[in-house]
């Protein structure tokens, strides 16, 4: 549940909740809104006097989360979560694009994608260095040597880097070169890479599975949280459905529906939700008029050498040109790319 605290409630009547409370073995999660605070409550919550907390000076009401997750919730904080990473606010005004190739095939190939990106306006570099590939006889990917070509295509260009973590014993390896840690669509259930992730307190992007419910994603993402890690992006990147036309079914429904449910930033992965380089355009464009706040796009200097998804990755002029169609649909929806 949560307590609404009145507007103007003093800092002293807030503290003095948070105490009882916390006195009577709960968490609280603080959400301070420009009117009123809003004061959560972790735990289970079967056993607290209501009565009793809904009369100390300075409360308004007392509100049930029906809701499986929490910290996750809108209810729970109403504002949408907003934080820097490498001088961009994520969640914010601006919309940010992450972009790069499927895997880290090269040193050259890495910084070289990281230079043409970083051209075309992109915010930060992508590139999986560990590949949860469907089949074990595909590339796997370069492991700790790809994370060291990433850190360095950092180097030369200044983009933030996000790369996949599959297990929660690669956490800390991938955590001292990466800025943000993806958790793959494969492991969002994973719940004890969701654990470490959380523990390590790094910015998350988490995939949504590809046959899991909005309230998954989001019951996922209540995991990441309770272990007091709050830098989450959640991403649609495409579900299972019976068409298989394209690769994935993106479910631009998720956007939107998210906005409404939670509070975290909203990703949307129009190469893997398609398949199809000829698509990324359109449906990328679909994503930021539908409200995401970024989007994470496959780019590679030569996507018929690509050693993964070369058939969903845009070539870099292809990617320019997206992003200058991107801008003013941006701004039509009151946001900035
Ligand atoms: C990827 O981003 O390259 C990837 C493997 O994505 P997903 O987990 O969505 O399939
Ligand atoms: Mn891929």
């Amino acid at each position: 549940m949560i307590i609404v605290m009145k507007m103007g409630a003093s800092q002293g009547e807030i503290q003095k909740v948070v105490q009882r409370v916390e006195s009577l073995g709960f968490r609280t999660h603080l959400s301070q809104g420009e009117e009123r605070t809003i004061i959560g409550i972790i735990g289970d919550e079967r056993p607290l006097d209501r009565d009793s907390l809904g009369r100390m000076r300075g409360v308004e009401r007392i509100v049930p989360i029906l809701r499986p997750f929490k910290l996750a919730s809108r209810d729970f904080q109403p504002a949408d979560t907003v934080f820097q990473l490498n001088g961009h606010s994520i969640g914010g005004q601006k919309i940010i694009v992450m972009a790069g190739p499927c895997a880290v095939e090269s040193r050259e190939q890495i910084i070289e994608t990281a230079h043409m990106v970083k051209e075309a306006g992109a915010h930060l570099l992508r590139g999986g260095a560990f590949k949860p590939r469907t089949s074990p006889y595909s590339f796997q990917g370069l492991g700790e040597e790809g994370l060291r070509y990433l850190a360095e295509a950092r180097e030369a260009t200044g983009l933030a880097v996000i790369t996949e973590v599959m297990a929660p014993e690669q956490v800390s390896l991938v955590a001292q070169y990466a800025d943000v840690l993806q958790i793959g669509t494969r492991n969002m259930q994973n719940y004890a890479l969701l654990h470490a992730v959380g523990e390590s307190g790094m910015p998350v992007l988490l995939k949504r599975g590809m046959m899991s419910t909005i309230e998954e994603l989001l019951m996922s993402a209540e995991y990441i949280l309770s272990h007091g890690n709050r830098r989450i992006m959640l991403c649609e990147r495409g579900i299972r459905t019976f068409e298989t036309y394209t690769r994935n079914t993106l479910d631009i429904n998720a956007v939107p529906s998210l906005k409404e449910l939670t509070h975290l930033p909203i990703v949307v992965d129009p190469s893997h939700a398609t398949g199809k380089w000829h698509l990324v355009s359109a449906v990328s464009k679909a994503a930021v008029a539908a409200g995401a706040d970024g989007l994470i796009i496959e780019v590679h200097p030569n996507p018929e050498l690509a050693m993964s998804d070369g058939a969903q990755s845009l070539r870099p002029p292809r990617f320019a040109e997206l992003m200058a169609q991107l801008r003013p649909i941006a701004q039509a929806v009151g946001r900035t790319l």
